[in-house]
């Protein structure tokens, strides 16, 4: 038999159709369908969960979402100007660039991009930071700077994407690592000082003068250019999210102050629900959150980001392969292994648009060495991509109306910029998100403007 498009709930995604699929193959892949499915329904009933969260974690510390102060106080106006050194350890790449400030919002970038290596992440920290201050010098001899002459520390905003309690725009502990890094040292110290130990160490002329979380950079980055900027979000190895926040609203900072006064705050909203209370947890969630580096920690984010969507439908398929339903039962020692289903290979599978999904069955009989791989088993593949893909972009979408909603921008609307590869790179991941907006917020959100925010993240710090 034929199977077409399910068609039930608002906003039915399109699916894939999947050509002579077996009675049983149909009833698990709907099963599936219905555990991947988010209605709007519960979807507005998580986001106002999501507000009340955002509300407990402005008034006492150590709560789930810990909404970090950062220290950023105003706006950009757009007419700075100067050369900086910015440097992003994001979670799969380290970024370096010269950023130069042109005002008028214009800003013009050199960038350099290093891999952070396994052994690297999970050593002893000084391993990690001599690595970055290594990259540091490369960099500085690559950028022609001459020491030498400049006489000067060359200044650096030190963009750290890892949740840190922040004492000052200089200063600030980690409080735990997340998207696969575990270097145990480190925690609990602070990040400023590890860096410029390093730096001191390997005789590299640079100042640790800023630490910015990835959110913060690429909010303060898109405001630079764009002023109705209310959100910064990262969408790449992991997600997070920052906002500017009344000062007067922040009641766990107990400072006194006027009613304009603003500072950006980090949710860290990786860490949402925690808990396990309202997020729709698959077995293939569960899964993927027990065999982690960090079990129970960052459920929103594991259901989420760029690390993760391609492990979840992994898990699916290994579900199915069990059950004799895909592959004819056959897994490979590849697909058996953890992480080795890349989110990138999601990318390709939905933008394949071959009549026999040729691409598709690439990935799965040349990459991860599947036996043989039917018509069928590429299609059912396909749609359980496009459902852990659709899943992320609307549960992204839940954060953002929360924040919009807590800020009373609903009917003026603002602007939202987006870092990360996942937003880039994701086929249709902004309207998934815009459509599930639409669903939250009707059709106030023609007020919002949802843009990519390339390299914010580096360039705010
Ligand atoms: P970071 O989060 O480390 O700063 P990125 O924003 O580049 O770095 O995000 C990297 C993540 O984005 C990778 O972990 C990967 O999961 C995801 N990614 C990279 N390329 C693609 C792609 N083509 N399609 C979907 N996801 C991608
Ligand atoms: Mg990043």
């Amino acid at each position: 038999m034929s199977y077409q498009t399910s068609t039930e709930g608002n906003n039915a995604p399109e699916f894939v159709p999947i050509d002579y699929i077996s009675q049983d193959q149909l009833i698990t892949i709907e099963e599936i369908t219905r555990e991947f499915d988010l209605k709007t329904e519960r979807l507005i009933e998580i986001s106002n969960h999501f507000m009340r969260e955002l509300n407990k974690g402005l008034e006492k510390y150590g709560q789930t979402l810990a909404m970090v102060p950062s220290f950023v106080t105003g706006r950009p106006t757009g007419q700075e100007t100067g050369t900086f050194l910015s440097l992003d350890l994001g979670g799969t790449n380290l970024r370096i660039c010269q950023v130069d400030f042109q005002g008028n919002g214009v800003i013009t970038i050199k960038q350099e991009k290093y891999l952070v290596s396994e052994a690297q992440k999970v050593g002893e920290s000084h391993i990690l930071f001599d690595f970055i201050a290594n990259c540091v010098l490369k960099f500085l001899v690559e950028i022609g700077y001459q020491h030498e002459k400049e006489k000067e520390k060359v200044n650096l905003g030190f963009t750290f994407s890892f949740p840190v309690a922040q004492t000052a725009i200089d200063k600030g502990t980690l409080l735990k690592w997340t998207k696969g890094f575990v270097c145990p040292d480190a925690v609990g110290k602070d990040v400023v000082s590890m860096l410029q130990e390093s730096l001191d160490r390997l005789s590299v002329p640079v100042k640790v003068v800023a630490l910015v979380n990835d959110t913060v950079g690429t909010l303060l980055s898109h405001s630079y250019k764009y002023p109705n900027t209310l959100l910064g979000v990262i969408l790449g190895t992991g997600t997070n999210s920052a906002f500017f926040e009344r000062l007067s609203n922040i009641k766990k900072l107990n400072i006194s102050s006027d009613a304009t006064e603003e500072m950006i705050v980090n949710i860290e909203w990786g860490a949402f629900d925690d808990e396990k209370d309202v997020l729709p947890l698959t077995k293939y969630d569960e899964k993927l959150d027990l065999e982690s580096h960090n079990p129970t920690y960052q459920i929103f984010e594991k259901m989420i980001s760029g690390m993760y969507l391609g492990e979840i439908v992994r898990n699916t398929l290994l579900h199915l392969i069990d059950r004799s339903l895909l592959f004819n039962g056959i897994s490979s020692p590849e697909l058996n292994k953890h992480y080795i289903f890349e989110t990138k290979y999601m990318t390709v599978i939905e933008v394949d648009t071959t009549p026999t999904l040729e691409d598709t069955r690439k990935i799965l009989e040349e990459t991860m060495n599947i036996p043989s791989v039917t018509l069928t088993d590429r299609q059912i593949v396909k749609r359980i991509c496009r459902l852990v893909g659709r899943r992320a972009a609307r549960l992204s979408s839940l954060g953002l109306a929360g924040v919009i909603k807590h800020c009373g921008a609903v009917e003026g609307g603002c602007g939202i910029g987006i870092d990360g590869s996942l937003f880039e790179f994701y086929p249709n991941f902004k309207e998934n998100i815009r459509a599930a907006l639409r669903e939250i917020l009707g059709d106030n959100v023609d007020n919002i403007e949802i843009q990519l925010a390339k390299d914010g993240s580096g360039v705010g710090s």
